[in-house]
This record gives C-alpha cells, sequence and structure tokens, in this order.
C-alpha cells in the first residue's frame, strides 16, 4: 500500500507499507524509494510515529539516493549526457536565432543566441529528453506489458528525486524520465517491476517470480540500477 509520511520540517514522503509477520519494523530504500516493512498489527497512527522519529535517517538516505556527492552537471558546449546508456555530447551553437534541441549522429545540437543561458538550455534539453522518454517507455511498456499478458497500463512521466517507478491500483505506471539516460536493460526492469505490481501489490516472493517472467535478470538490473543512481540524478 502506498502512503504518505507527512514530516515536521514540511516534506510529504510517498512510501510503500508491507505488512509482515514480524516484531520489528524496518526500513529501506529500494527502487520504489522508502519501503516500511511492519508487524501486521501495529496501528497505522503509531507506525507514523515511529517513523517521523526516524525522519532524519530517511531524508538522509532519500538524499543519499540524489546526486549529493556529484557536481551539479555543466550544461556547457562539449558536455556529456547519457541516452540509453550511451554518451550523447551537447553542442551549443552560436546563432542568431533560438532552436530546439536536434540529435545528429551521437550530437544533440541547440542554436541559441545566448550560450550561456544554462538555464535556458537546461531547460530546453531537458524537455527534448522527457519526449524522448515519453516516446521510448511506452513503446516498451507496451511490449512487456503483452509478454505478461496484461492490457498496457496508462504511462505517465514523474520528476521523483528519489524513485524510478510506481504503479497504483488503477493501473498508473509513473516512470522517471531521467530513466531514459540508463542502458535498456536498467529501463526494462523498472517497467518490469511495476508491472508485476500489476498482479501483486507487494515484494513478495510472488512478485519477483513475475518480475522474473518478464525480466529474468532483474538481480543484476537492480544493482546496475543502485550504481548509477546517483550520475541519473544529476540532471533537472
Ligand atoms: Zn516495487
Amino acid at each position: 500500500m502506498q502512503h504518505i509520511l507527512a514530516l515536521p520540517n514540511g516534506e510529504n514522503i510517498p512510501y510503500l507499507l508491507e505488512r509482515r509477520a514480524r516484531r520489528t519494523i524496518g526500513m529501506k530504500i529500494t527502487t520504489d524509494g522508502l519501503v516500511v516493512h511492519a508487524p501486521l498489527r501495529i496501528r497505522q497512527v503509531d507506525l507514523e510515529a515511529l517513523l517521523r522519529s526516524k525522519a532524519r535517517w530517511i531524508s538522509t538516505k532519500l538524499k543519499a539516493r540524489q546526486a549529493a556527492t556529484l557536481p551539479a552537471f555543466s550544461w556547457r558546449d562539449g558536455a556529456e549526457l547519457q541516452l540509453l546508456g550511451q554518451p550523447l555530447i551537447l553542442r551549443i551553437l552560436p546563432s542568431t536565432r533560438n532552436s530546439q534541441p536536434k540529435l545528429e549522429g551521437n550530437t544533440l545540437q541547440i542554436a541559441t543566441s545566448n550560450i550561456h543561458d544554462q538555464v535556458m538550455i537546461a531547460r530546453k534539453v531537458i524537455h527534448w529528453l522527457q519526449k524522448e522518454a515519453m516516446l521510448d517507455f511506452a513503446r516498451r511498456l507496451h511490449i512487456l506489458a503483452a509478454k505478461l499478458g496484461e492490457p498496457t497500463p496508462a504511462l505517465f512521466l514523474s520528476n521523483a528525486k528519489t524513485r524510478w517507478g510506481s504503479c497504483n491500483s488503477r493501473r498508473k505506471v509513473r516512470l522517471n524520465w531521467r530513466l531514459i539516460q540508463a542502458q535498456p536493460a536498467l529501463i526494462n526492469y523498472v517497467i518490469a517491476h511495476e508491472l508485476a505490481h500489476l498482479r501483486e501489490m507487494n515484494h513478495s516472493a510472488r512478485f519477483w517470480a513475475v518480475v522474473a517472467k518478464i525480466h529474468p535478470d532483474y538481480p543484476a538490473a537492480e544493482q546496475g540500477l543502485k550504481a548509477c543512481s546517483q550520475a541519473l540524478y544529476r540532471l533537472g
């Protein structure tokens, strides 16, 4: 079940709650963001009070998933972006007219009258990446849903800072647009993970068996995603 934890500092943190036959409360940060394992009988209000007492740990861990230790991306000519795990060189061309980014081989070209306007360049390139993401993810979602024998769920892009995807009981799948930078196997894994939630809204052995049906090599993908998370979160 998806819940929202309101922290005293005004932050709202979505989390997945999984009740288990256990005596203690466990927390971890995964592809889904914060996941909480709680005893079957603990009351929601007691659980959230306890989670709030761990607010510092939660915030620190979630932020560690972001680009905290990497320098911010520099939107200059020659900078290296990633598209589907391949390098994409940003070419900023001085021009009297402003153009939308254009893909030419392994370069992304943008003509602008102000090559130092990093905010404008960032906005245009991110918008371009989001359009690519929508096209690419929609195609993958369609193919992988068919593999599972499910109708294609509705797709939305997310701009979440700490999670790659989510899926709700109304069959809406949200995928982080930053995934378009990652290797196709990692994107496929996140989609497989969210599709498996259509069948199992938990992370039980049954859930992972469904993931494995769509994406057999999921442990490697989960690791790969962890390894490149920080780099992918540098944008936006
Ligand atoms: Zn999940």
